[in-house]
């Protein structure tokens, strides 16, 4: 592919955006993508609430779509969000746990405006030296870079850890100073996946067999926001898992038992924080799945795609307007 600056295809990068919200006290949704449906969604979600929004795209996304194919989606996404009546898109395009600086430089040089370098599963001096990489090279196209210290647990596509590790506060500093990073991920408590926690690690609701999960660790955000104060934080892995639809799921066939994410309460009271963008996937998956398998058991006769796919994308915009306004905050920011 040409190289091209996301400039050029109206795309900005997180640095004011991620400025504003940690002085408003809010966060920026990243929600993942890797269909047509869901860019549409999210675009239209973003116009009505007047959100600024990330885009983002996981190495799972770019094997399954095709990088090529996601990058003109984002330029399409912008057109899209104009064709609106949105006079000025804030869109991020983000790449999503880079895994390697050749990743990252393909995105950058091919319209990305924001990358993540992740290298939180390498020793610390060596997570320092391959962030600081990606950072000179990304900097040079004023693009941003997201890093990460600690280690999350779950599954996200290719990222997969058993166990979480919390970032350790005493590390930040000298991290973010030595890469020159624009923002952090952290890991306190949050995990990837729809099976966020075990039912071990969970408290259960007498009355509805629910599982409650365990509470983040808000006094090691607090730590690190004194150490780092207005730098831009990260939460991964903050689906919040919605019952309802795990329910609809569960109702029409489906075998979701115990799926179980981070409360929005949680989230919100993060959002209130240094923490300025919150990344949201699995809950744009359940949202679809669950009206598809509705619309299966009610319609058994259908079979044309835009029959099944227009209430998947209905439920998804909703679930992201409903992000947008009652968990974030970001509406009214542009
Ligand atoms: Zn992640």
């Amino acid at each position: 592919m040409k190289k091209t600056s996301y400039k050029e295809l109206g795309l900005v990068n997180t640095r004011k955006m991620f400025a504003k919200a940690v002085k408003g006290g809010y966060a920026i949704p990243a929600f993942n993508f890797n269909t047509m449906e869901q860019m549409q969604a999210i675009v239209q979600a973003a116009v009505e609430t007047k959100s600024p929004v990330i885009m983002q795209v996981s190495k799972g996304a770019r094997k399954y779509a095709n990088p090529t194919i996601l990058r003109y989606m984002a330029q399409g996404a912008v057109e899209y969000a104009k064709e609106l009546g949105c006079k000025k898109p804030q869109i991020v395009l983000h790449l999503d746990h880079g895994d390697s600086f050749e990743t990252c430089k393909s995105c950058i040089d091919s319209g990305f405006s924001s990358v993540m370098i992740d290298a939180s599963s390498l020793p610390f001096e060596e997570n320092i030296k391959l962030t600081k990489k990606v950072v000179n090279y990304a900097h040079k196209y004023d693009v941003t870079v997201e890093a990460e210290l600690g280690v999350l647990a779950g599954v996200e596509d290719e990222v997969s850890s058993a166990e979480s590790h919390y970032t350790k506060p005493e590390e930040v500093i000298e991290f973010a100073t030595k890469t020159g990073c624009d923002s952090l991920a952290i890991s306190i408590g949050t995990s990837h996946g729809a099976y966020k926690f075990t039912p071990e690690q969970c408290t259960r609701d007498e009355k509805t067999g629910k599982l409650i999960p365990p509470p983040l660790a808000f006094d090691v955000l607090k730590e690190i926001e004194k150490k780092l104060p207005g730098f831009p934080i990260v939460l991964h892995g903050s689906s919040s898992v919605p019952q309802d639809e795990v329910d609809t799921i569960n109702k029409f066939g489906g075998k979701l038992p115990d799926a179980v994410g981070i409360p929005e309460e949680q989230l919100r009271k993060a959002a209130k924080s240094a923490v300025c963008k919150i990344n949201i996937d699995s809950d744009s998956r359940l949202a679809m799945t669950a009206a598809i398998r509705q619309h299966f058991a009610e319609h058994p006769d259908h079979f044309d795609p835009r029959q099944y796919l227009t209430p998947a994308r209905d439920n998804m915009k909703k679930m992201y307007i409903h992000k947008i306004v009652k968990v974030l905050g970001s509406n009214d920011k542009l």
